[in-house]
């Protein structure tokens, strides 16, 4: 995925809410189209001026369902990744991924792929033909100082489904109810793809040391007491023991659960680059330009993404809010 935004924050929103009680805060969505060949909108809840980071997760972005026929699917040109990971979790449809490692794999639903991007890669992602509704959503995960400059990497993993109470968990990065991804990560994280039955309760144990967000898919879910819409983004903060999810609907719920520990390191986020000072994007960007460290995605049909202009104003690194 890439984004048409940036500076990935919008100017306004809304101050996160410090009352006592229940410490969920709800971060809405908000509508960003990708551009490109095919106007592809997801809807974005990371970061947002209240919050950059979930533990590492630094970006959340959710599309769909889409049907392709209407929407044209999804098509995004070769474009550059420095500082962060990618993880792709589809519901529906099928994605083809290219990339400057060799790889090329199809992104498939209850399949994670987490695409390291280290110091360079670039890649192509681009729906399939047999794909007729595309649902899904894109996590970004920012690298910390000591591995950021790792070399590019691709892993693919097939979670089984875990009972719940009242659902299943597909734990796709590290541990909850019982199973642990293979999947290594450079810093503790935790995402799951949840599913609820109607009217259905159940109470996870988490790490005290993670905040956690969960992005509700479908279904209207009390999260630790706090009701969350379809495309809010409930975040707790460390502390808790327990998460208690509650589906409120007649139908069954749907969610992605993402956790860590908080990520202390300021970091810049610009396009499709983290960095942690305004001179390592600009060098980025002058190396995608000049076709340079981001290597060559070879198979896909068209030209590369180039990059958007820097903005008049100097890249300022954000961090965790207090
Ligand atoms: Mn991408």
């Amino acid at each position: 995925m890439t984004t048409t935004e940036t500076d990935p924050v919008e100017p306004c929103g809304e101050s996160p809410d410090r009352k006592a009680g229940p410490r969920v805060e709800v971060l809405p969505a908000r509508d960003v189209p990708l551009g490109g060949p095919r106007a592809m909108t997801v809807r974005r809840t990371l970061p947002q001026r209240t919050r950059t980071l979930i533990g590492a997760w630094c970006f959340v972005d959710h599309y769909g369902p889409d049907d392709v026929a209407e929407s044209g699917g999804m098509d995004v040109a070769p474009h550059p990744h420095t500082g962060l990971q990618t993880a792709s979790w589809l519901f529906s449809g099928e994605i083809e991924h290219r990339d400057s490692l060799g790889i090329h794999a199809l992104v498939r639903p209850g399949e994670l792929n987490l695409m390291t991007g280290g110091h360079g890669i670039s890649h192509s992602e681009v729906s399939t033909p047999a794909t007729t509704i595309l649902h899904g959503v894109q996590l970004w995960v920012a690298l910390p100082e000591q591995h950021r400059n790792t070399e590019r990497d691709f892993q693919h993993h097939v979670p089984h489904p875990v009972p719940l109470n009242s659902g299943e968990a597909r734990v796709f990065l590290g541990t909850l109810a019982g199973d642990t991804s293979p999947v290594p990560t450079f810093t503790p994280l935790l995402g799951a793809e949840l599913t609820l039955r109607p009217h259905a309760t159940t109470t996870l144990a988490v790490d005290p040391a993670f905040e956690h967000g969960l992005l509700v898919d479908r279904g209207d879910v009390r999260m630790a007491g706090t009701l969350l819409r379809p495309a809010e983004l409930g975040y707790l903060a460390p502390g808790a023991t327990t998460l208690t999810l509650t589906n409120t609907g007649d139908a069954p719920a749907r969610m992605v659960l993402i956790g860590g520990p908080p990520f202390e390191e300021r970091i810049v986020m610009w396009w499709n680059f983290i960095g942690r000072s305004g001179e390592e994007i600009i060098q980025a960007r002058n190396d995608w330009e000049k076709g340079s460290r981001f290597g060559k995605v070879h198979g896909y049909d068209g030209a590369r993404l180039p990059a958007p202009e820097l903005p008049n104003i100097p890249l300022k690194p954000r961090g965790r809010v207090r």
